[in-house]
């Protein structure tokens, strides 16, 4: 039997992995965080020349449910969350072989379980033929404060106006870069999330999901 799949992709802050991942967790599918991924390999280009075939990247779950990020055997899942690992994710995430090189583990991860996965290229490139497609989205200004709190919280000290400025410049560049950027699938549905609590959008984007899949 294949498996079911529905793609998020979306810029940075728009709430893709927390709603995402709530929304797995209630409809009994696998998240997968493909961001982390290519936060892996900004993570090893941050101390060491880019080098694919040196690299082996791995997606594991603990026991509650949390995805798990190795590379070359270590657990990078906090590390690769630093702010300089964002700004290195999205210079690696431009380059195609980098691309094609993460392109069928992602693949993979579809093929076993039913998934929700989120990123930035999931409906148009990874996962073309998903069962659901979601563009998330918030305005800039609400993006940028949501991942300035998220900084706070974790003890990372940066004003607002340099996460906002480096959240456009990311941005900007994924969705111009020539391979896979950043834009909706024609078949997506468009998402806004600004000026919603989490839980709003939580509940939107479940009843899309348990609507379209029939659940
Ligand atoms: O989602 P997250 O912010 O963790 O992703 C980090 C960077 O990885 C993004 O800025 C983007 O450049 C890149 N990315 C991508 N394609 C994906 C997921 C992430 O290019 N499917």
């Amino acid at each position: 039997m294949s498996t079911r799949k529905v793609a998020i992709d979306g810029p940075s802050g728009a709430g893709k992995s927390t709603i995402a991942r709530r929304v797995a967790s209630d409809v009994g599918f696998r998240y997968v965080d493909t961001g982390a991924i290519y936060r892996a390999v900004g993570l090893y280009t941050l101390t060491r020349p880019l080098e694919l075939h040196k690299m082996d990247i791995e997606i594991g779950y603990d026991g509650a449910g949390r995805q798990i990020t190795r590379l070359n055997g270590e657990d990078v899942t906090d590390a690769i969350r630093r702010h300089e690992v964002s700004k290195a994710a999205s210079d690696v995430s431009a380059l195609p072989q980098v691309r094609e090189f993460l392109l069928q583990r992602q693949r993979d991860a579809a093929r076993r379980h039913d998934v929700i996965m989120d990123g930035r290229d999931i409906g148009t490139v990874v996962l073309p033929d998903a069962d659901l497609k979601i563009f998330l989205t918030a305005s800039p200004r609400e993006r940028a404060r949501r991942r300035w709190e998220e900084m706070t919280a974790r003890g990372e000290t940066m004003d607002y106006r340099s996460v906002l400025r480096d959240m456009e410049n990311r941005d900007e560049s994924d969705a111009r870069r020539a391979s896979a950027p950043l834009r909706p699938a024609p078949d997506a549905v468009i998402v806004d999330t600004t000026g919603n609590e989490w839980e709003r959008s939580v509940a939107i984007i479940r009843e899309i999901v348990t609507e379209r899949l029939g659940l």
